[in-house]
């Protein structure tokens, strides 16, 4: 009799496991009742949304996997989740730039863009590069965090009883968010500055080098990273693009540039062996960077943090095996 009871509990347990598991991330959103309804374009940001508003928020991200950001167009379900959404953030500064999801972001009052609200309050804080302003802002921890009030500001707007409650966790993410700028930046400046230049594939890392990269009162950050692609991994690679980037390795001696996980590996490869030819060894690391779009779940790059931790230690590690 026991041995019966034990098996019908364990179906009953499975089966409940199993459904449980069917549940998609939408779907979860969608349940959650009771709950302000966040959807947020990247990952990044979600994260962020997930630590200021933690059980007072139900939080989706649009872009997941290793999807570009840039050029996302929307899909099937994407509108019932952008209607359904009380509030949308996105990065901005022309970063989800596919037609059809640029079109309802700026179209939507619901629509709330990090980086041009930040723009409009620092505007000294950004890049511009080739007369874009750079949207890669997470890239640098200590900008990223300034995205934080920005988040608080519209939560307490939808919720103002609950002030005190998003204050407090953002209070705990900007100190967490501090500490980790400092441990980025201290990693990186174990790399002797002969040896502290980044190539990549795309133009993602002027903010991260900017940040964490320049030695002592340098302030041309430029010569610390370069990529041959530009701020969309989107465009046709030149031979001049080949060039540039060649003739950088050779002068600065780099004999190892960074895939990234989301772009293909083919501009690295073109470059490498244009530099072989010319007597200039230069590897391929073994390790991807994350920049557009973070790790799977599991990987040691699911969260933002993490993620930017993984950048900091791959680099550290490929640039002068610090650890
Ligand atoms: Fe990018």
């Amino acid at each position: 009799m026991k041995k019966i009871f034990i098996i019908i509990l364990s179906i009953i347990l499975c089966g409940c496991g199993n459904n449980s598991s069917k549940v998609s991330p939408f779907e979860r959103w969608m349940q959650e009742e009771g709950k302000i309804k966040i959807l947020s374009t990247t990952r990044m940001i979600d994260d962020l949304v997930e630590n200021i508003g933690k059980e007072k928020v139900a939080h989706l991200a649009l872009i997941v996997g290793e999807i570009d950001p840039h050029t996302y167009e929307l899909v099937k379900g994407d509108d019932e989740k952008l209607n359904r959404a009380d509030i949308i953030f996105y990065n901005g500064l022309g970063l989800e730039h596919g037609a059809s999801l640029r079109y309802r972001l700026q179209n939507d009052p619901k629509a709330k863009s990090l980086g041009d609200l930040l723009y409009n309050k620092e505007p000294d804080q950004f890049l511009v590069i080739d007369a874009q302003i750079d949207p890669h802002i997470w890239m640098d921890v200590s900008l990223w965090a300034k995205t934080i009030e920005i988040i608080t500001e519209e939560l307490i707007k939808f919720d103002p009883k609950e002030e005190m409650f998003f204050r407090k966790n953002a209070d705990v993410l900007k100190d967490k968010m501090v500490q980790l700028h400092q441990k980025i930046y201290t990693l990186l400046q174990k790399i002797p500055p002969e040896s502290r230049y980044l190539v990549t594939s795309h133009d993602a890392f002027n903010y991260f080098a900017r940040g964490y990269l320049l030695e002592g009162q340098e302030t041309d950050w430029k010569k610390r990273f370069i990529a041959p692609e530009g701020l969309a991994p989107d465009g046709q690679l030149s031979v001049t693009d080949i060039h540039r980037i060649v003739d950088h390795l050779i002068s600065h001696e780099i004999g190892t540039i960074f895939p990234e996980s989301n772009v293909s590996r083919d501009s690295l490869k073109k470059i490498a062996s244009v530099c072989a030819q010319k007597g200039l060894k230069v590897n391929i690391a073994n390790v991807e960077l994350y920049a557009d779009a973070m790790g799977g779940k599991g990987t040691s790059a699911d969260t933002y943090f993490k993620m930017m931790e993984h950048d900091a230690l791959a680099i550290g590690e490929c640039l002068e095996g610090v650890r």
